[in-house]
């Protein structure tokens, strides 16, 4: 077994044609070995299987025909145009293949040679095929790997061509793919219909037929999916069995008090969201679960009770926000709603003095501190807790899915709340948060006015810069959210200075603007933050730091500068900046956008206010592999699978996946070794095997 998996790391210098040259452009498209080449799968296919004789060959169409090499010539045009002519028949007729300023093509022909040329046929006064693509069939020869067959069209690059690559392939398959193991029990192949390993590459190379080339891809896809969802069931196995929770009791009268204590009623949702969470905190297992709510849905509160539940029951809770900004923001909410129970909280930033860090650290570690808030690195990397009970991340599309399982570390029968305003369809929700149950805030607070989304070209700037300052005059406040400039190579830093002192001493400097952007010291930007809370700037200008979760209810209107830079899932982000307070709201988008799918998106955003129904029509535009930012999920990238159209096969794969860590929850079962090996080589040693029991 291990021979043969060895087998395939062979390096593609060993095979016949491939020089040092070669290997390196082999190296551009990731082929360094016979494994790499095997799993290099053609882009499409063509099907030049059905041969014709010369004189069934329909005109106009692409065509297959096998002949006899007649004669060849090079000849001169008048303009300068080298032309090679060869002449190829069969016992009934003749036709000619045709290459332009290509004279060396002379070499490859011998007269009386047999040839299969294949291209689109035309009438002239003789039949003739334009740059054909063409196979030289020695004697012996009964298959064919360019002709006579549906052919694999693979991706280039640059010096390669797909004769060569196809040649490759063919040499790989028909030497090697016999090395290829089989993950797959048969019991499991043979209940779902999947063709064995060997057939798959094999087929999806150089297929008998197109039914084999959809059987092939099923197996591969199905494999990839498979790989991916035991890991996810070993994670969730590690997570609800291999740790003892923290099982909570829960106070009839704390929710109760609690909901006094707001300003607001709780909407449904998020009473809905309280009890699913109750009941996690209630059982003997640790909670892991994902809090799904659109920009402004009000996760925090809901957060806050968990908290609060946590605190009560004598454990500590921590909040891990994406940014100092927000960290700070939660800070303050926090303190304030968690006030009256008495909850010691701290705020933990970069920004602090050490000294200062250091005590708050101490008190942590001693239990005295019962609710700490900070950015996620430094809660991660820095703090030792005395009894953590709860650790809730927010915002956790900003992160992968890895950082988790490093918290767990902290406090290993923790309860874990995420939180996310980015909506995922369902199959993605399955990959990437396959291990979380999961709690929709579905409506937003009553009240609430969807935020009037204009798209406006760069020719009504002026009109724009005249509403913004309408509303400010109204007493409402702006944000100006500016992208990197790619021509200029301007970062957003740059650019939103830039913007900013055009903006402060020219268009705007009858009103306070203020500038925010990543560089600045953490202080410099709670300074300015502050500032604009309390209505002493009218205008923000900011990069997209300021893109999740701060809430400034008097900020009724966003520009958003050169929008065509931002993916939907931001922009309705940043959108959500707005709309928070009673006033009416506005999204300008300023954008040229160039390509027709760009319009499309800006079309897409501006019509809809809906989080879910822009995630969907950003599937629909972009497809899989970046949906939503799949990089932003952590999703691992898939090879052959796509989960926007194998649905089906993922669904299978998981529920495989799931029954078979069930029964074997450490891969020990020989029979499983396979999958055990595969896992490994696919995630390395990301993926813990610990034992249950
Ligand atoms: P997000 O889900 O985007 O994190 P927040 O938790 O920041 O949203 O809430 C947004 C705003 O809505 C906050 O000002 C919060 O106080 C307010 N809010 C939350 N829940 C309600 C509610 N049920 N009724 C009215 N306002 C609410
Ligand atoms: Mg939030």
């Amino acid at each position: 077994m291990q021979a043969k998996n060895s087998n395939l790391q062979t390096s593609v210098r060993y095979i016949k044609g491939v020089g040092p040259k070669r290997a390196d452009t082999l190296k551009r498209l990731g082929l360094t070995t016979i494994e790499d080449i095997l799993f290099y799968l053609p882009r499409r296919y063509e099907d030049r299987s059905n041969l014709k004789t010369i004189k069934e060959v329909e005109i106009g169409k692409a065509q297959t025909i096998k002949g006899e090499v007649l004669t060849f010539s090079v000849r001169r045009t008048k303009k300068g145009m080298n032309i090679f002519q060869l002449a190829v028949g069969d016992h009934t007729g003749v036709i000619y293949g045709i290459w332009f300023n290509q004279p060396f093509m002379r070499k490859f022909f011998r007269v009386g040679e047999r040839v299969i040329l294949h291209g689109k046929v035309e009438r002239y006064d003789v039949l003739q095929i334009n740059q054909p693509e063409y196979e030289i069939l020695k004697p012996e020869e009964t298959v064919n790997i360019h002709m006579g067959r549906i052919t694999p069209i693979y991706p280039l690059t640059q010096n390669i061509s797909q004769r060569y690559l196809r040649s490759l392939a063919y040499y790989a398959v028909k030497n090697y793919s016999h090395s290829i193991g089989e993950m797959l029990p048969t019991r499991l192949r043979a209940k779902h219909k999947l063709v064995d390993m060997q057939f798959a590459v094999n087929n999806a190379h150089f297929p008998k037929d197109f039914g084999a080339i959809e059987r092939s891809y099923r197996r591969l896809v199905f494999d990839e999916f498979f790989i991916l969802q035991i890991a996810i069931a070993l994670k969730c196995r590690n997570i609800k069995e291999g740790l003892a929770g923290i099982s909570h009791k829960i106070d009839e009268n704390l929710l109760e008090s609690f909901r006094k204590n707001l300003p607001f009623e709780l909407t449904p949702s998020q009473l809905k969201a309280i009890k699913e969470i109750e009941n996690d905190m209630k059982s003997a297992k640790p909670m892991n679960r994902l809090l799904e709510g659109d920009v402004g849905s009000g996760k925090t509160v809901v957060a806050c009770y968990a908290i609060l539940l946590t605190i009560k029951n004598k454990f500590q809770a921590c909040i891990m926000a994406p940014t100092e900004i927000l960290a700070q923001q939660h800070y303050m909410t926090l303190s304030k709603i968690l006030a009256p129970y008495g909850v010691n909280v701290e705020l933990l930033v970069s920004s602090l003095p050490e000294n200062r860090k250091e005590e708050i650290r101490k008190s942590v570690k001693s239990g005295e501190t019962d609710l700490i808030i900070g950015t996620h690195a430094l809660i991660q990397e820095d703090v030792d807790f005395s009894r953590l009970g709860l650790a809730v991340i927010d915002e956790q599309h900003k992160f992968g899915v890895t950082q988790r399982s490093i918290l767990r570390e902290k406090g290993k029968s923790a309860d874990i709340l995420v939180m996310t305003a980015t909506p995922i369809p369902r199959t993605l929700a399955l990959t990437v948060y396959g291990d979380l149950d999961i709690s929709v805030i579905k409506e937003l607070p009553p009240g609430r006015r969807p935020v009037n989304t204009y798209w406006v070209e760069e020719s009504g700037r002026g009109k724009v810069y005249n509403f913004i300052k309408e509303e400010i005059n109204k007493g409402r406040q702006a944000y100006i959210v500016c992208p990197r400039i790619k021509e200029t190579e301007k970062s957003q830093t740059q650019a939103a200075s830039m913007m900013y002192e055009k903006l402060k001493d020219e268009v705007f400097k009858e009103f306070s603007v203020g500038l925010i952007h990543g560089k600045m010291g953490a202080q410099e930007k709670d300074v300015v933050m502050k500032k604009f809370k309390e209505g002493k700037l009218k205008i923000l200008v900011s990069t997209v730091i300021i893109e999740v979760g701060i809430d400034v209810s008097n900020a009724s209107i966003m520009l958003v500068e050169n929008a065509e830079r931002f993916g939907l899932a931001q922009l309705h982000q940043l959108r959500g900046r707005v709309g928070r307070g009673e006033y009416d709201s506005y999204c300008i988008l300023m954008a040229n956008p160039r390509t027709e799918l760009a319009q499309k998106r800006l079309k897409a955003i501006a019509e809809s206010t809906d989080g879910f129904e822009i995630a969907e029509e950003d599937l629909e535009l972009r497809g899989s592999g970046e949906i939503f930012g799949t990089r932003q999920h952590g999703l691992p990238e898939m090879r052959f699978g796509s989960i926007l159209h194998d649905r089906g096969i993922m669904e299978l794969a998981r529920k495989e996946a799931f029954d078979i860590i069930k029964e074997d929850p450490n891969l020990n079962d020989p029979r499983n070794y396979p999958i055990h090996q595969r896992l490994k080589e696919r995630f390395g040693n990301k993926i813990e095997l610990i034992k249950v029991g």
